[in-house]
């Protein structure tokens, strides 16, 4: 397979020096991706620059007819994009064929119908002189969007950003994960048989600091940054855009919560905390890492949870049909140190574990993959630091409370606050809890189910602002108020 190209002003550009890109099942080397140095990232910022004004121009209507046909496209090429994700990730064929594709059809139909149909506002002001004026807003795109996305649901990720940044007529430049190159790189490809205009739609690859990442926020070009990652990169990422005080969202990291009530259906509540800890491997911003569960059913509910997670099967290449969560590699050799890093800080802080805790053997290729054992904790206080820092594992420590009180203090404990989930069967609870706890999202009685119309981001080191539904169509574009003397 030839190495994987940036994609710059329609054409598939095969500059810079090559890295490896490997699947994290087996650890084997599966391709090259051009690193984009400076110049490179240069190129693609002009190429954006030059279709900006006619992207811009295009009706609204007209470019939500070209974005909804590149979801008809997506779903032509489905099992390309399947095979793309999965060669990166190692994640289950049936998660990327249920959720991570879909989702990313799904993004271009949803944004596309938004910003054909967005309303703007209209005030008719009356002076204390009785003179009459009327105001009203007109949404413009920002320019040159860069899209910074991470690996561990990069089709979903990056397409939850990419569509609503060109439905409003921006034109951008997607830098995705160096993980996971493939699947955007196979996006650009689909761009340019929808006929999407050249230069609306870029791709860089590369790293962070000192490679494609940094050149692209840095870049005096950019007018705004989108990005999707951990909380420390936020920072720097905020640092380059503040010099020339350029607009930000940030989808950061997360130490989220679930709690679990006495009066919950722990049937319910056992095989949502399976799915909400342990789906992907753990490494889903909205994952569990934190389980507060009330003392009369701790023991029990502790006890099925270490059962349901050392009796979690692992994934295989080409399996198909396999329903019900998998435990899938993590991404690379180094986030599986990590990791088991955490595992064992855990068990140095005091820890008990109640299973895993360690590196699965397979006696087939899979040894060679970035496997750990899901993994649950318990006995630790709120102070440890496996309590307080984002592993983003297959990993929950799991602790008792007392009163409802309690269970909130200890959910909002923490310098995140991205997601939590509530498992109970009282209505009122179930409201008081979630006005209660600090998170851009409560789950009550579920988990991660998205519904794409609605605000989603963190609080504290969690994010800035909100993406979805309208919120996305804020930040996309800017409105200008008209006010006309009547
Ligand atoms: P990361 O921050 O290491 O990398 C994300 C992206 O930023 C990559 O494309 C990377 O190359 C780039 N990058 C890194 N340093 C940069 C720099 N200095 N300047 C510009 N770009 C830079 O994150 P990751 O390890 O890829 O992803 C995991 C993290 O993402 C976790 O913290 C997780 O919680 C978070 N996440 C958050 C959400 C959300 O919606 N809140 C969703 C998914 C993942």
């Amino acid at each position: 397979m030839p190495d994987l190209p940036h994609f710059i002003g329609g054409e598939f550009v095969a500059a810079g020096p090559t890295f490896a890109n490997h699947d994290p099942l087996t650890g084997l080397r599966t391709g090259g991706v051009h690193e984009a140095d400076a110049g490179t990232v240069d190129r693609a910022v002009e190429a954006a620059r030059r279709a900006a004004p006619g992207w811009a121009r295009t009706p609204a209507a007209e470019r939500a007819g070209l974005l909804r046909r590149v979801a008809d496209e997506l779903e032509r090429r489905f099992d390309d994009l399947v095979a793309a994700e999965v060669g990166d990730t190692g994640k289950p064929v049936s998660q990327a064929r249920e959720l991570d594709v879909p989702r990313g059809a799904a993004n271009f139909r949803t944004f596309a119908e938004l910003a054909a149909n967005q309303p703007g506002q209209v005030f008719e002001t009356v002076t204390a002189a009785g003179e009459r004026a009327l105001n009203y807003t007109l949404r413009k795109p920002l320019g040159v969007v860069a899209i910074i996305v991470p690996w561990n649901l990069p089709f979903l990720l990056a397409t939850w950003k990419i569509a609503p940044a060109l439905a409003c007529g921006n034109t951008v430049i997607v830098k995705p994960s160096e993980e996971t190159p493939s699947s955007v790189t196979l996006l650009a490809e689909i761009m340019r048989d929808v006929g999407l205009p050249d230069g609306v739609f870029n791709v860089v690859h590369g790293f962070g600091p000192g490679s494609a990442g940094q050149y692209l926020t840095e870049h005096p070009g950019v007018d705004a940054i989108t990005f999707t990652g951990e909380s420390r990169t936020g920072t720097a990422i905020m640092r380059s855009a503040a010099r020339r005080v350029k607009p930000v969202s940030f989808e950061l990291g997360g130490k989220n919560a679930g709690l679990v009530f006495a009066d919950a259906d722990l049937d319910q509540a056992v095989e949502g905390a399976v799915r909400s800890v342990f789906t992907n491997g753990g490494q889903v911003c909205l994952c569990t890492e934190r389980l507060y569960v009330e003392r009369p059913v701790f023991e029990e509910f502790a006890a099925r949870l270490a059962e349901r997670a050392a009796a979690l099967p692992y994934a295989r290449a080409g399996e198909t049909d396999r329903k019900g969560v998998t435990m899938m590699p993590m991404i690379s050799a180094g986030h599986r140190d990590k990791v088991l890093s955490y595992y064992e800080l855990a068990r140095s802080e005091g820890a008990t574990t109640l299973a895993g805790g360690g590196v699965p053997e397979f006696g087939d290729e899979r040894d060679g993959g970035y496997f750990v054992e899901p993994t649950v904790f318990t006995g630790l206080p709120p102070a440890a630091r496996l309590n307080r820092e984002e592993v983003f594992g297959p990993v929950c420590h799991i602790a008792p409370f007392d009163t409802e009180e309690e269970a909130v203090r200890l959910a909002n404990d923490s310098e995140y606050g991205l997601a939590a989930t509530v498992w109970t069967s009282n209505l009122d609870r179930a409201h008081r809890v979630g006005a209660s706890l600090e998170a851009g999202i409560v789950w009550v009685n579920c988990w991660f189910l998205r519904d794409l119309r609605t605000p989603f981001g963190g609080v504290k080191l969690s994010g800035i602002g909100r993406e979805g539904g309208e919120h996305s169509l804020a930040f996309y574009s800017e409105p200008t108020t008209v006010c006309v003397k009547l």
